[in-house]
């Protein structure tokens, strides 16, 4: 996520010895890419197939069957869903109707203000077991809502669906069942999830511009004006969609990825900038990181105030959806890097945003070098960052370190200015000490090593060190503080 604030300051049996088919989620993998799904056949499997309705509001039903294995080596007596609509100032109502666990009917139980719902399991599932689990849920969006920087809500005829189905929790042994409510949404993300498989059906009418999360591979539209759009993904951290019948879809193509550009219909301005910069940062990351692995990406126009990321889908804010804003640039830049650190590499946005946001940062810096060279542009925009850091620090505001939970940073200034501008700080003291390539290839080889997985602070130390050779403890210790 990027805000304003940088500037201003059905039952399907399974068990673990017969893993159902992948085949269907490798068609929105680039063909070079498609053999990676087959490594993670103990992924989560969501079946998703519901209806959305426009009225006054935005509302939505379905029926979502999971295909769950346990990856962990406890017994799991339940299986826990977050249901983020359902988090304060969201603004939105998820409702469960029915539950069943391998098609037995089961009670699910809702807490943590109705962000949780929890599916006991008797007898409790062994590691390696899966389990299949079927909720029929509601989702309403009320009209005029825009919450967490338009990640949710319903405004200027744009529906923003983030979060919209029963989210499967964490797991660790550790920490049990991810719990954390994060009221925290106007300055920072509230998800946290695990790498999974989704193939989804759903129902609008058919006056919508749409896309979502994943490779469409189905739009058969119906006698009653509406219209089924079947998705499916490869490997993704979680899922999203928006639509509206404002949207007009401009499609390029990009080291064989397809770029979809959801811009409003009523005006060009902008356009060909979004995919001049979409194209040049997937091309971009892929060359110094590691390749964009799945068919299609979309950059979407949204009432946000800044930017937000989700897997192959990312929103911009429409007030800087405009030909030569330098603005524009960076969250386009800085929302595809998200596709790196964050989606294919993900983390625990609450209790460690800095392992995305702070990354991310420093691409826009990666993207800018790429684009305009060793120029004023990039100097410029570098040494922004640093007197941003320094005029926060003269305020008397206190030099956090940047591996603490959103909650920690106490204000909305500290969380934005540690996160996001001490954060590629920190990447430019690395270079200061190892030199630009170094730095890159640490971000590659811990792009290589945690593709698909959750990251940790420890994990981004281990790569530095990799590439660097050195033991950097102690730069740790000073800028990042604890790691784990
Ligand atoms: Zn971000």
């Amino acid at each position: 996520m990027i805000s304003t604030c940088i500037i201003l300051l059905n039952y399907r049996a399974s068990c673990a010895n017969t893993p159902l088919s992948l085949d269907l989620y490798r068609q929105a993998m680039k063909p070079e890419f498609a053999s990676e799904v087959e490594g993670l056949t103990t992924a989560n499997r969501y079946r998703i197939q519901a209806t959305l309705k426009v009225d006054a509001d935005v509302n939505i039903s379905g029926v979502e069957t999971v295909d769950y294995t346990n990856r962990s080596t406890d017994m799991l007596s339940d299986i826990e869903y977050r249901l983020y609509p359902n988090i304060p100032g969201y603004g939105g109502t998820m409702t469960i109707d029915s539950a069943s666990v391998n098609t037995v009917p089961a009670h699910p139980q809702l807490s943590d203000q109705n962000t949780v719902l929890a599916l006991a399991l008797d007898p409790p599932l062994k590691p390696g077991e899966s389990v299949a689990m079927t909720l029929a849920f509601r989702l309403h969006i009320p009209a005029g809502s825009n919450a967490s920087f338009g990640r949710f809500g319903y405004q200027k005829g744009i529906i923003s669906g983030a979060g919209w189905y029963p989210t499967l929790s964490v797991y660790t042994s550790k920490t049990g069942w991810w719990k954390d409510v994060n009221t925290y949404l106007n300055i920072s993300d509230p998800a946290y999830s695990e790498i999974g498989f989704y193939d989804v059906d759903l129902v609008m009418p058919s006056n919508l511009v749409m896309t979502m999360s994943g490779t469409r591979i189905g739009a058969d539209a119906r006698d009653d004006h509406t219209t089924d759009y079947h998705y499916v993904t490869g490997p993704m951290r979680d899922h999203c969609f928006m639509a509206s019948s404002r949207y007009k879809v401009t499609t390029v193509e990009q080291d064989g990825t397809q770029i979809h550009i959801l811009s409003y219909n009523d005006s060009q301005d902008g356009d060909d900038d979004a995919v001049r910069i979409a194209k040049a940062a997937l091309h971009t990351f892929t060359t110094t990181f590691g390749a964009y692995p799945y068919r299609d990406y979309s950059v979407v126009e949204n009432p946000t105030d800044g930017g937000v990321e989700y897997p192959g889908v990312v929103q911009v804010g429409d007030q800087y959806w405009h030909t030569g804003n330098t603005f524009f640039e960076i969250v386009v830049a800085h929302e595809t890097g998200h596709q790196w650190f964050y989606a294919l590499v993900g983390n625990d946005q609450v209790e460690h945003p800095w392992i995305d946001e702070s990354l991310t940062s420093y691409l826009e810096i990666v993207y800018l070098r790429s684009v305009y060279g060793d120029s004023d542009r990039v100097h410029t925009y570098i040494e922004g960052i640093q007197k941003r850091y320094k005029a926060y620090l003269a305020s008397g505001s206190p030099d956090y370190v940047l591996n603490l939970p959103v909650s920690d940073y106490r204000t909305p200034v500290a969380y934005v200015l540690v996160i996001y501008t001490k954060g590629p700080l920190f990447l430019l003291e690395l270079e200061r000490e190892f030199g630009e390539s170094t730095v890159y290839a640490g971000l590659k080889v811990y792009f290589e090593h945690e593709k698909y997985q959750v990251a940790h602070s420890s994990d981004i130390k281990a790569a530095f060190e990799s590439a660097s050779r050195h033991d950097l403890t102690a730069l740790f210790n000073k800028w990042v503080g604890a790691v784990d």
